[in-house]
């Protein structure tokens, strides 16, 4: 998802460094470059020309920083109108004050409503709410089947029509799911709606029919990101059909362009609430538009690396790492729960591919092995207790005895344990750069 976009724009601002000032016809021509990479990348042309005018104007007044040179002010102009066209502030669900708060579905077939429910519902839980999905898609053979097994997936109760009433009627449905979520206390509905193939006004009478029974605090526009311009004229149709309160994002793990994410915002006026990107259940975050635009500029998704740490990790272990690390007293058993905790925020080449600069390192990253990692686990699991705590124990006849255990050739056992020396030594070194160093730490 934007790669193409990430990369054409990080070259494009790449080659302003160096510069001491940037002339008009620098700016001009930057500019130029910008807007062929929005337009490669399926923005819709007002998007893109509302976003160059802006750049433009910006970068050419009197915005004069002492601190930034002029390639980082406009990379700082562009970041802030990526924001901007983005949504700004992170807009969060609204939910109703007396429950249950309901939350409706809508978009075309296929735009990925019934896993979204999924996700959603399991989201929703793990912030502790106790969520109930409604299956009113009656028009798709099988969607009620598919809501109840993603429900089940996620652990949470599905509402659907008794089997073998014919179609049914889904705002009856819509109805009666909501008087069960009031019965059986849960807090939040999510009412899953028919889609459609194209923007068709039976069935969008049928979602503002739904509409109407349950009045929703939340719409939500579920889009497909591959979908490209499309994504625009269907949100407009939606719009006008139905309404929506905010728009979801899904399979943005498969879209190189990603332009209709950059322009359902702007062109419909509603927040993205959500963004969704792969099949799993667990594929799904809140939508960020600062995060977005660092990780679209190739500045990396810090923050979201940070979020997924703070998740993963235990905090006292991993402060007892440090400073252990410090100390240069990490054993091979403190690098395996923290590979463990590390693996917890998802497939590593994932989590490498936020780190600043990783756009760049595409072809490197895609050889990260989650399998290799299982490996290394293997071999440490295969270590005694001794052995992790005090790894220079490990002569030539344990690390046989260690490959045999763990299935692994003796080489891999060397790398291994030859890696781990070479990472507490640069890490040593690391932290006594911060001055994290053994009583060079927090002060508090
Ligand atoms: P609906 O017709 O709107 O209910 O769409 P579905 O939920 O049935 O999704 C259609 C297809 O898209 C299914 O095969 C899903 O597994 C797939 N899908 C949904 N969300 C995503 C996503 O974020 N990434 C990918 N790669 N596939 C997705």
């Amino acid at each position: 998802m934007f790669d193409t976009l990430s990369d054409r724009l990080t070259s494009v601002l790449q080659n302003l460094r160096g510069k001491g000032k940037l002339s008009d016809a620098d700016i001009d021509s930057t500019a130029r470059e910008i807007r062929i990479a929005l337009l490669e990348a399926d923005v819709a042309l007002p998007v893109v020309r509302a976003f160059i005018a802006q750049v433009k104007e910006r970068a050419k007044g009197a915005e004069v920083s002492e601190a930034l040179n002029p390639a980082q002010q406009v990379i700082k102009i562009v970041n802030e109108e990526l924001i901007a066209i983005l949504g700004g502030e992170t807009r969060r669900l609204n939910l109703a004050k007396n429950p249950p708060s309901v939350i409706m579905l809508a978009g075309l077939q296929g735009a990925g409503k019934t896993t979204l429910a999924g996700k959603l519902a399991l989201w929703l839980k793990k912030q502790g709410h106790a969520p109930l999905l409604v299956a009113c898609d009656l028009q798709r053979p099988n969607a009620v089947t598919q809501l109840q097994v993603v429900g089940e997936r996620a652990g949470v109760t599905t509402f659907a029509p008794e089997p073998g009433n014919g179609v049914g009627d889904p705002v009856d449905v819509a109805r009666r799911g909501i008087e069960e979520a009031k019965r059986a206390q849960h807090d939040i509905v999510v009412v899953d709606t028919a889609g459609r193939l194209g923007v068709d006004e039976e069935l969008m009478r049928q979602a503002a029919d739904i509409r109407d029974a349950v009045r929703p605090d939340e719409t939500l526009f579920v889009v497909d990101a591959m979908i490209g311009q499309d994504a625009v004229t269907t949100a407009e149709a939606f719009r006008d059909g139905v309404g929506f309160t905010g728009v979801v994002l899904t399979k943005l793990d498969g879209d190189a362009r990603g332009g209709a994410a950059l322009s359902v915002r702007e062109v419909t006026g509603q927040p993205i609430l959500f963004a969704s990107n792969g099949e799993k259940l667990e594929d799904f975050d809140t939508f960020h538009p600062d995060r977005m635009a660092s990780r679209i500029l190739g500045m990396g998704d810090m923050l979201t690396l940070i979020e997924q740490a703070e998740k993963a990790f235990d905090q006292e272990k991993a402060e007892e790492a440090a400073a252990k690390l410090g100390a240069g007293e990490l054993t091979l058993e403190d690098f395996l729960e923290q590979m463990l905790a590390v693996r917890k925020m998802g497939p590593i080449g994932n989590l490498l591919g936020m780190l600043p600069g990783a756009g760049q390192m595409k072809d490197q990253l895609a050889q990260v092995d989650d399998k290799q990692l299982d490996r290394v686990q293997a071999i440490i699991r295969g270590m005694t207790p001794a052995e992790r705590e005090n790894p220079k124990i490990i002569n030539s006849s344990r690390r046989q005895r260690i490959a045999k255990g763990s299935g692994v050739a003796v080489r891999e056992v060397n790398d291994l344990v030859d890696r781990f020396f070479q990472a507490k030594k640069t890490m040593q070194q690391m932290m006594g750069r911060f001055g994290m160093g053994p009583g060079g730490g927090r002060k508090n």
